[in-house]
């Protein structure tokens, strides 16, 4: 089964609008209208999401995310953004269940698979990030530790939702580090995390399914990762910011199999 490999640039908490803006045309001219043979994803911060699309100007190559949305439709939550909003700023994609909500911000499980529900509601495809920590890891728990944050972020989704939703493994210890899952260490897990998906959709949707990568990826070692089986692309932040490091990211990425 030949799944399309799925780039993404998480920016985070940086770039405001001029910057974004600056980005895309970057990349634009760099890639010259050549055609990528994967997906490829920006998730700019809320406010620079009108600036990048503008900047793109309907270009079909690179699709735009939100870095989280609400599990709510409208009213009194301040501070929050509703997938209709987000639909309408023309974003296709939505992160969700990142580490840095769940340690930060202290989204569970529920407020996750609440989010992923409103997001495929309005059609919206999640990127939903799971992983370890360290401490996890070491203790023996990695598996049970993916296996809830699957089970959990999952339940009520259909078939088709998960199809259109990309799961990010992302070992919490290798996330702005420096420090990377080894490739059999990544490997391993993702083929548990497809796994877990088949004992849940069985196995002809979960040979379907996008799994990335994240976790300090980086150009010189996008290539290992991504050459191994069940690693279908990657999520990537620090090194996402600059477009020349991204699309070596890409360049280098983009493996036969
Ligand atoms: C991330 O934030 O999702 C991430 C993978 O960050 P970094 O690439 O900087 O480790």
């Amino acid at each position: 089964m030949s799944r399309k490999p799925i780039f993404a640039a998480n920016w985070k908490m940086n770039k405001g609008p001029s910057e974004a803006e600056d980005f895309v045309k970057s990349i634009l001219s760099k890639i010259q209208n050549q055609p990528f043979s994967c997906d490829v994803v920006i998730a700019p911060a809320y406010i620079a999401l009108p600036k990048a699309a503008e900047a793109l100007n309907n270009h079909h190559g690179i699709a735009i995310a939100a870095q989280n949305c609400s599990q709510f439709d409208s009213g009194a939550y301040t501070g929050e953004v509703s997938v209709v909003m987000l639909r309408e700023l023309l974003v296709h994609y939505v992160i969700l269940g990142h580490s840095e909500r769940r340690a930060i911000y202290g989204e569970t499980d529920e407020v996750i698979n609440a989010k992923l529900k409103k997001a495929r509601e309005a059609n919206l495809r999640p990127i939903f990030c799971i992983g370890e920590t360290l401490q996890e890891r070491e203790a023996g728990k990695l598996e049970s530790v993916l296996r809830t944050q699957i089970t959990e972020g999952l339940k009520g989704l259909s078939e088709k939702d998960m199809t259109e939703t990309v799961v990010a493994y992302e070992p919490v210890w290798a996330i702005g580090t420096g420090v990377t899952a080894t490739s059999e260490q990544a490997q391993e897990a993702h083929a548990f995390v497809r796994s877990v998906i088949a004992d849940i959709y069985g196995p002809e949707t979960a040979a379907k399914v996008r799994i990335q990568y994240g976790g300090s990826v980086k150009p010189n070692n996008a290539a290992e990762l991504m050459a191994c089986p069940d690693i279908d692309g990657a999520l990537i932040g620090g090194a996402s910011l600059d477009p020349q490091s991204f699309l070596d990211i890409i360049h280098n990425g983009t493996v036969e199999k």
